[in-house]
């Protein structure tokens, strides 16, 4: 196994040498030997050959981390042993914050300072919430029952399939698996083809800080192969799921064919509601900010913004000079503020979403298209865009997943609260007043997994984060009870 020195390892070095998956603690190829590439958003370039796993390889994997799980003391160590090598995961995690970053901007696009900031530590400090949480969860409970001595044992449920998407790789990685591993299971991860990297470094991190090895696996693959070979597998014993509805739709018959629960955490389209008592350019700083995030490419940011209309005017024209003074450019350099989105497929998505919302009659207050980024003329740069109009327009109704915002006004609470749940997504929605108690009534009121009060995308550490309707079912993630979710509960009775 390599062991990686934080001085001498270098994304550079990573990349020029033959990327392996890695199964049952081996680096390996894919059994046929295939590979696809993954780009370089920024550049248009490939980045990098990655094995292109089939069904037989996953079957591998699953067959690792079945061993590890029966073999190993993994599931059976006292979880304040566990919990230590968490933590030593975590601060591996840390120590290596530069060339994760590194890793994630070049794959994904994203400007490296948001994930040295963010995406990373954010990552190690789910490890190190969820090592804690286990040490303080009771093995043991008992039943106050009459006649028997009775109690419930906590125990892992073995094998657990992971599939994610390219938004977030390795911060979602923390989010998904921490829980999992805290808990004792085992774990596959397979993460996109469009940003398979940060996986492999995250399974090379796990084993150097002492896991055994085939806890932690890492398949890459296409969805349609590795993907559904890994959802549909009847060696796992718990399924995680984070991306698409309609992937997720797929994922969740494969489980339920093998009566395996499935945990999705699917798209959204967040609103933001926006009552006249707010400091007009300082929430269309903050929302201007939130829209444009990685690109725009987040779940749950607010995308629709319900804009009351006494203070509409002054909100879109701040909204939309802010987000037209962005600096788009390459994620590694410092000034960037928007990257590249993904893909080519996802920049034609974006631009055509603001196309067709034009067709359909939306203001544009800040047209989007192409943006020329000078130096990176094949990366897959969008400007971002600010639309307008009724509430039956596509931008109004769809997932973008690109830096689009569609403006609605309305001019009572009722109004506003019948906007935001007319959307079949139910991730996360935030409420801008300075009235307090109105803005508790409503964000209570808005039907969905997160409701934020003056602020966008909060993600701390202990509070739950899931989505309901289209947005997800079967729990959510950085909560407590998702450490539940990876235990099986049993109960053992003695007649007395
Ligand atoms: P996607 O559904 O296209 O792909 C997600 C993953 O599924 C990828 O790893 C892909 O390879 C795999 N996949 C594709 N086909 C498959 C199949 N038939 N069987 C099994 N796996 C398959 O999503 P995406 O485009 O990568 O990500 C964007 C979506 O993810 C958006 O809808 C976004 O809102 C959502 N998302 C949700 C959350 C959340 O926490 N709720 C977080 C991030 C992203």
């Amino acid at each position: 196994m390599n062991k990686i020195d934080a001085k001498a390892f270098a994304a550079s070095e990573f990349l020029s040498q033959p990327i392996k998956m890695h199964v049952g603690g081996k680096e390996v190829a894919a059994s046929n030997g295939q590979t696809f590439d993954t780009l370089d958003p920024g550049t248009g370039k490939v980045l990098a050959k990655v094995p292109s796993a089939g069904a037989t390889d996953v079957d591998a994997a699953v067959d690792a981390a079945r061993q590890a799980f029966n073999k190993t003391a993994w599931r059976s160590m006292p979880a304040k042993d566990r919990a230590v090598l968490l933590h030593r995961l975590a601060d591996l995690i840390d120590q290596h914050t530069p060339l994760l970053a590194e890793i994630e901007s070049k794959d994904v696009g994203k400007p490296r300072a948001q994930a040295s900031a963010f995406d990373i530590p954010h990552a190690a400090q789910t490890f190190r919430y969820y090592a804690d949480l286990s040490v303080h969860t009771r093995h043991r409970e008992p039943f106050a029952v009459s006649g028997n001595d009775a109690w419930s044992v906590r125990q892992p449920h073995g094998v657990c399939g992971f599939v994610f998407p390219w938004n977030f790789p390795f911060l979602l990685i923390g989010w998904g698996v921490a829980p999992a591993l805290a808990a004792g299971n085992t774990i596959v991860i397979k993460p996109a083809e469009d940003t398979p990297l940060s996986a492999l470094l995250f399974a090379r991190l796990a084993e150097q800080a002492g896991f055994p090895a085939g806890v932690v696996n890492v398949i890459t693959g296409l969805g349609e192969t590795a993907g559904a070979a890994l959802s549909s597998h009847p060696g796992i014993n718990r399924m995680s799921f984070t991306g698409s509805p309609e992937v997720g739709r797929l994922v969740a018959e494969a489980c339920g064919r093998n009566l395996v629960p499935v945990k999705l955490e699917l798209g959204g389209k967040g609103a933001a509601v926006l009552f006249d008592d707010v400091a007009v350019d300082s929430v269309a700083e903050a929302l201007a900010g939130a829209v444009t995030l990685n690109a725009g490419q987040v779940c749950c940011t607010a995308t629709r913004w319900i804009v009351h209309k006494k203070v509409a005017e002054a909100f879109i024209s701040k909204a939309a000079s802010t987000m037209g003074a962005m600096k788009i450019g390459y994620g590694g350099d410092e000034a960037t503020q928007i990257g590249p989105v993904v893909s080519e497929k996802q920049r034609r998505r974006v631009l055509g979403y603001v196309e067709r919302s034009v067709k359909e009659g939306a203001e544009a207050y800040l047209p989007g298209g192409v943006a020329e980024v000078s130096g990176y003329k094949d990366g897959f740069y969008v400007k971002p865009a600010l639309l307008g109009g009724a509430a039956s327009n596509v931008c109004a109704r769809e997932e973008v997943f690109g830096p689009v915002a569609y403006v609605m006004t309305f001019q009572d609470e009722e109004e506003a609260i019948a906007l935001v749940n007319s959307s079949p997504y139910g991730l996360a929605n935030s409420v801008w007043s300075s009235d307090l108690s109105r803005a508790t009534r409503v964000a209570e009121r808005l039907v969905a997994g997160n409701s934020w009060i003056n602020a966008h995308n909060l993600f701390p550490h202990g509070v739950s984060y899931g989505g309901v309707n289209l947005s997800g079912c079967g729990g959510g993630v950085l909560g407590p009870d998702t450490l539940e979710d990876y235990y099986r509960k049993q109960s053992v009775v003695r007649p007395l």
